[in-house]
């Protein structure tokens, strides 16, 4: 029997979220999260896609990413989709970091595991939660390949002009700072998908990326390479972001530090977790904000113009970076479902040729799509993006046999 099912595991601090698909035609063969692993209300929620069954969910105390593993391999034995199957070709796993040296997915080794490792300073609070979710799974079924997806793979053909911050260069480099970008599985998905739905080869168009989640960054591809990106050393670089400032002057931190007399765990938190839409205006949900502002409220909409304003300064930037922009792709829970934030993300920019039909605009569906108007200069697309069938299909390309 050939082997094509690939688990895909994307393990947080205290959650897991997985997927198994087919690879023959890439179905989802069932997905699920376990949330709050280490609390006493663990959850864990199962869709069992082949077998069309419910959704199952189970709330109790699931101790750590062991025992949450344990729970899904369970669960998916119970459709007849066990993990010692000898249909599972590999595991997927989506590691946040992986610095300069991972250019590529890789099948995972001592070597690669301690490379992984060796990043946890530049990804506190990532790679130690996928480090955990690779060996869990390795301990489970120690036969298979397991392959690390980085996030950061996309982004390392960046050149030095982009990736570097201008700082003393010894000084950067002896603690590995430089622009790492992140999201990257999801740039490259969307970027190939944007070059297809324009009927292209990757090589043969330049897009503009903006994935908008919760979490949100922009990239500059160049002919199927990415050339600059808007996060940087950790993901707090770039856009506005739900909870994250984006850009700021770095000297906002200083500032904080000795006249407002903040720590520095303190301002991570502030930058990190209070800021972007959240710390503007309490919500960090595009719906509620859009509902806001039609209900009149002015914090509502001074978040949502300072989301835009920046959008807009990124979508500019990387226009001037390519030269020459064939498609503007909008991807992620903001990007593909606000219509509004395309709309106000382009307006003014018709002399960069750049523009959205209304009608089209407010069409919903799950399917790549131009909104531009028939005959525009540039195409402006809603790309849904897929990571973890980008992270199976790269998983698979390496141990297919
Ligand atoms: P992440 O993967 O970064 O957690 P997602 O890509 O799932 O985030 O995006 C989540 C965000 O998408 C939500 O916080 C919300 O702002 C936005 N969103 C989701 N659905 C809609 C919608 N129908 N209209 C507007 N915004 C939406």
């Amino acid at each position: 029997m050939t082997a094509t099912r690939v688990l895909v595991l994307n393990s947080g601090s205290s959650s897991v979220k997985y997927q198994l698909l087919d690879m023959r035609d890439s179905s989802r063969l069932a997905n699920g999260l376990v949330e709050r692993i280490g609390e006493q209300s663990s959850r864990l929620r199962h869709t069992p896609l082949a077998t069309g069954g419910g959704s199952r969910e189970w709330t109790g105390p699931i101790a750590d990413h062991d025992a949450a593993l344990k729970a899904v391999a369970e669960e998916l034995a119970k459709d007849g989709l066990g993990l010692d199957s000898p249909e599972l070709a590999a595991i997927g796993h989506r590691v946040v970091h992986g610095g300069k040296h991972f250019t590529e997915p890789t099948v995972i080794d001592d070597a690669v595991l301690a490379e992984i490792e060796r990043l946890i300073p530049v990804a506190p609070l990532h790679n130690p939660a996928n480090l955990t979710g690779i060996r869990t799974a390795t301990a489970l079924r120690p036969d298979l390949p397991q392959v690390a997806v980085f996030d950061t793979a996309f982004h390392t053909t960046m050149p030095e002009a982009a990736a570097r911050y201008a700082i003393d260069v010894e000084t950067a480099d002896a603690h590995r700072v430089r622009r790492y970008g992140f999201h990257g599985t999801s740039h490259a998905y969307v970027s190939r998908a944007t070059a297809k739905l324009l009927g292209k080869a990757p090589e043969e168009v330049n897009v503009i990326v903006l994935h908008l989640g919760n979490g949100a960054s922009a990239s500059a591809v160049e002919k199927g390479r990415c050339v600059d990106t808007s996060m940087g050393l950790t993901p707090l670089e770039g856009l506005v972001m739900g909870t994250r400032s984006g850009d700021t002057d770095p000297a906002v931190i200083f500032h904080l530090a000795r006249v407002g007399e903040m720590s520095i765990d303190e301002i991570d938190t502030l930058l990190n977790k209070k800021s972007g839409l959240i710390g503007l205006c309490g919500d960090n949900d595009m719906r509620e904000i859009r509902r806001r502002i039609d209900e009149g409220d002015e914090r509502a909409k001074l978040a949502f113009d300072i989301y835009i304003h920046r959008l807009k300064k990124y979508i500019g930037a990387y226009y001037a970076v390519l030269g020459h922009v064939d498609a503007v792709a909008f991807t992620a829970g903001v990007g593909e479902n606000a219509a509004p934030v395309r709309e106000a993300a382009v307006a003014g920019l018709g002399s960069l040729g750049l523009a959205v039909d209304d009608e089209l605009n407010t069409v919903r569906g799950d399917e790549p799509r131009l909104i531009s108007p028939a005959g525009a200069r540039v195409a402006v697309a809603v790309v849904p993006t897929d990571e973890e069938l980008e992270i199976a299909t790269q998983t698979y390309a390496l141990v297919k046999r």
